[in-house]
């Protein structure tokens, strides 16, 4: 009986079972071994050992481990090895486990081996490595049994009880009624009890009704048919404990030699933990394919080949189909090209069958639109370690990319006009004097600041400015090759550079085309404006052989420009430098001269041109700094305009003017009309009409004798709020002429509308008299104009007697200029007054304020 229960159940198991003798040589060998050697029966087998059967690398290690076994007399457990099966060819992972065989003395005369497939549980333990610890578990609780069994062991019996209870697989046998007839500890744990207590009880006694009753048909229904049940997957319930476990059972009749059923061998293997795994596989799946679903992210295979063999993309961010991709590698992926210079850092990685992140693809779809891709991607490889392919994740990143790509356009561009930005232009540059000394070759750098753009920007607005700039940008461009470089520093800051000028005379067209472009006039809201440019220009390597000097240089050279009036083109030289270290130092020092009371005024004559008398004056600001000397106006007044000064030394030339005006009085001067400037700012300022005010009260001063400058720019721009400020100041008795007359976007049209009442021709007009025929146009339009509008006409500028002739002959009312006097101290003024003994002051006549 118990032979044919061994051999029934030996030869069922699906593990390696098998028994050696002190030699090596197999005294027992199951069915499942036979099958995985190629041999025809367990009785080709017997006798023979492991070299007769083996590779001999595979059995010197073989009868190694055995060996240990029987040296040490402890089990060998869990030693994991890939068998290739001789019948099928295939490899799979298994474990072997190997206890001392002893005899009835407890000498040790040979081993027991199982081998078990473990290769689902290897991959269970790939794919969730939580599992690990469980296996670890049933390692130790096996070799805890092994040990414990293999001392008492009889012979044969003894065989096939250590057989029987070392397997971790439940085995047992019943009688034909289903009563135990014996169990292995596998079996006895399972129900909660020992394997002694089993025998003689049946599973209505260790399961609830139900599961009992199934498996007591199943078993009746063996025993009726002689047929067995093989690898059903049942669960079963302990009914103390609620414990619930997966097992894979075969229950099999035992039959006598006649072939009569005599009792049932049952065996089963706890599938618990390959159920777990599946279905926490299942369940990663299915988190996967949700996330795949919810993310913007697809998910990518590919096989050794580097082919993509899948994509999951099941809201279609990847922009390809999926015929596109399958059966491509990477590189062939239609309209599609790597970001980065070069594949080298990719293949790289492949070869060596390393990770990559992030690889930045772009792609140009079928319908023209540009994407961006990145991928990344891990290796995949086999239970044998073999390359299999990689897998990963593409994730559209196109917004990312645009928004990267705006920027760096934006860091390297000015937002306006388009242009390079200071930034990029020093990085262009720096590159043109690596390349410019290579090749012994010259380069020029050009700045370029529009003159009276200021002006502008202040009475016609920022609209208008920044349209001029653009303006400004376009022609530039015209101006230039296309290997020439035009930058925008900020503000109406521009640079261009030349690279290989050909000569200094070359280099003076190219700025002397861009001064003639800028001259060209531009329609701004509807009115005529004409900028003019002025030009810095310095040479690599003669001017500078680094970017910062260059830049600084050629910087210098356009103050020069600026400071020969404008219009015009400079190159750099070292003796202007000295200069412009002088704008540096005004720059730091305007802010004290106020306190330290370094301004002062000058005073100029103008004349009636009727009676040559003395018809008023201008005061003119002076500024005495304590190193450089007097500085003009024309100097540091731009400056104390964007520093916002200028309001506070305005104050102080109308208060200072105001005073001025009655000391001489005092002195006995007749009354004198004195004209003083604003500037933009200040008549802005929403404090001017009460320095006005504040200026005549506390000089004593008569209303009528003052006359403001403004100029016609300042009035254009808000004209509404303009004349409401004009009026106020008229409110007070106060006189206003309009300066600097004939330069700027005003129509004498327009002027009408403002309640002024003195022109002030502009210097530029008079200048050329009388050779100049449109200037002498121009100025008799404006006198005559003026007249009609009953305005008082004064010329600037006058150094001739034949300009003045010239302005008195066409009825001009005053001239004003070094002919007649330059601005003098109010000393000065008083002898020049004293000078002109028989003068009878005239005094303009005074429109009423409307
Ligand atoms: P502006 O108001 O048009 O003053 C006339 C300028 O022409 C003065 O220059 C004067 O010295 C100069 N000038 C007069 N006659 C002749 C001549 O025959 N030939 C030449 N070449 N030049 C002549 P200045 O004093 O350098 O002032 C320049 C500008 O600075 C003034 O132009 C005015 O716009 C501004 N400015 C002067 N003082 C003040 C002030 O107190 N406040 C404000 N806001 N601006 C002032
Ligand atoms: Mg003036
Ligand atoms: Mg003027």
């Amino acid at each position: 009986m118990e032979r044919f229960l061994l051999r029934t159940l030996g030869d069922n198991m699906l593990d390696l079972i098998y028994a050696k003798d002190e030699q090596g040589r197999f005294i027992y060998a199951n069915l499942a071994l036979v099958n995985m050697t190629g041999a025809e029966s367990a009785d080709s087998i017997l006798g023979k050992t492991d070299f007769d059967l083996n590779p001999p690398a595979a059995a010197q290690a073989y009868s190694d481990d055995d060996q240990l076994v029987m040296r040490s007399g402890q089990p060998l457990v869990g030693r994991e090895e890939l068998l290739t099966n001789f019948k099928t060819g295939e490899s799979r992972w298994h474990s072997t486990t190997k206890v001392p065989l002893r005899d009835d003395n407890g000498e040790i005369i040979g081993i027991i081996g199982i081998t078990r497939d473990i290769t689902q549980i290897k991959q269970a333990e790939f794919n969730a490595r939580d599992l690990n610890a469980e296996l670890e578990n049933r390692v130790a609780e096996r070799t805890a049994e092994l040990s414990a069994i293999s001392a008492t062991l009889e012979q044969e019996r003894n065989l096939m009880r250590t057989l029987v209870d070392a397997v971790p697989d439940s085995i047992f046998a019943k009688d034909l009624n289903s009563k135990f007839l014996l169990a292995n500890e596998a079996v006895a744990r399972g129900m909660g009890t020992t394997p002694e207590n089993l025998i003689g009880k049946d599973d209505f006694d260790f399961f609830p009704q139900e599961m009992a009753q199934n498996f007591f048909d199943d078993e009746q229904t063996i025993v009726r048919t002689g047929e067995g049940l093989v690898n059903r997957e049942e669960l079963a319930v302990n009914k103390e404990t609620g414990n619930m476990r997966w097992f894979l059972t075969t229950k099999l009749p035992v039959r006598n030699d006649k072939g009569e059923t005599v009792a049932l061998v049952g065996i089963g293997r706890d599938i618990t933990l390959r159920r777990r795994a599946e279905r926490a596989m299942r369940e990663s799946e299915e988190r996967f394919r949700s996330l795949i679903e919810l993310s913007s992210d697809w998910y990518w295979e590919q096989d050794a080949d580097l082919q993509f063999t899948d994509i999951e993309d099941p809201n279609n961010k990847s922009s390809y189909t999926r015929d596109e991709v399958l059966g491509k590698s990477l590189k062939e992926l239609p309209g599609t090209a790597l970001l980065s210079e070069s594949w080298i850092e990719y293949d790289d990685h492949v070869a060596e069958r390393k990770p990559f992140r992030d690889l930045e693809l772009r792609r140009v779809a079928d319908n023209g639109k540009t994407y961006f891709i990145s991928l990344t991607g891990l290796p995949a490889f086999d239970e044998d370690g073999n390359f299999r392919g990689y897998r990963g994740i593409g994730r559209d990143i196109s917004d990312r990319k645009r928004s990267e790509q705006h920027i760096h356009f934006l860091a390297t561009h000015d937002s306006l006009t388009s242009l390079p930005n200071r930034f990029m232009f020093s990085q262009i540059l720096n590159l043109a004097i690596e390349s410019a000394h290579r090749y012994h070759r010259k380069l020029a750098v050009f700045f370029i600041d529009l003159d009276r753009f200021k002006n502008i920007n202040d009475t016609l607005g920022h609209e208008a400015g920044d349209f001029l700039l653009c303006e400004m940008a376009a022609r530039l461009k015209q101006c230039l090759r296309a290997s020439d470089v035009v930058g925008r520093l900020g503000g109406d800051e521009f640079v261009v550079m030349l690279p290989e000028p050909e000569n200094a005379e070359q280099i003076a067209t190219v700025a002397q085309k861009i001064l003639s472009a800028s001259l060209e006039p531009m329609d701004i809201n509807g009115q005529e404006c004409r900028v003019t440019a002025s030009i810095g220009i310095c040479v690599y390597p003669d001017d500078g052989r680094d970017e910062q000097t260059l830049m600084k240089n050629a910087d210098i050279a356009m103050y020069r420009a600026k400071e020969e009036g404008k219009n015009n083109y400079q190159f750099y030289s070292p003796d202007i430098e000295a200069r412009s270290l002088e704008r540096l130092v005004l720059e730091n020092n305007l802010r004290m001269a106020l306190e330290r009371n370094e301004f002062f005024l000058h005073y100029q004559a103008k004349r009636n041109l009727q009676t040559g008398e003395i018809a008023g004056v201008e005061a003119l600001v002076r500024w005495q700094h304590p190193e450089l000397g007097i500085i003009s106006p024309a100097q540091f007044i731009p400056l104390a305009e964007e520093t916002g000064l200028i309001v506070l030394i305005g104050r102080w030339v109308l208060k200072t003017a105001c005073a001025q005006n009655v000391a001489w009085l005092k002195q006995g001067l007749p009354p004198l009309c004195m004209a003083v400037n604003l500037s933009v700012r200040q008549f802005f300022d929403e404090h001017l009409i009460q320095d006005v005010a504040d200026a005549l009260n506390e000089s004593g001063m008569q209303p009528a004798l003052l006359e403001m400058e403004i100029t016609e720019g300042m009035v254009m721009q808000d004209a509404e709020r303009a004349i409401r400020i004009l009026t106020a100041i008229k409110a007070l008795g106060v006189r206003l002429a309009i300066d600097d007359f004939g330069v700027g976007y005003s129509s004498l049209a327009q002027i009408k509308r403002f309640p002024i009442d003195t022109l002030k021709v502009d210097s530029s007009f008079i200048r050329d008299i009388p050779q100049n025929r449109e200037d002498r146009a121009i100025t008799e339009a404006i006198i005559a104009m003026g007249r009609t509008l009953s305005l008082t006409v004064i010329a600037e500028g006058v150094e001739t007697k034949e300009q003045e002739a010239f302005l008195r002959d066409h009825n001009c009312d005053q001239s004003q200029g070094y002919y007649f006097s330059k601005p003098i101290s109010p000393e000065d003024f008083v002898s020049f007054m004293k000078k002109q003994a028989a003068c009878t002051i005239v005094y303009p006549p005074v429109t009423s304020p409307e």
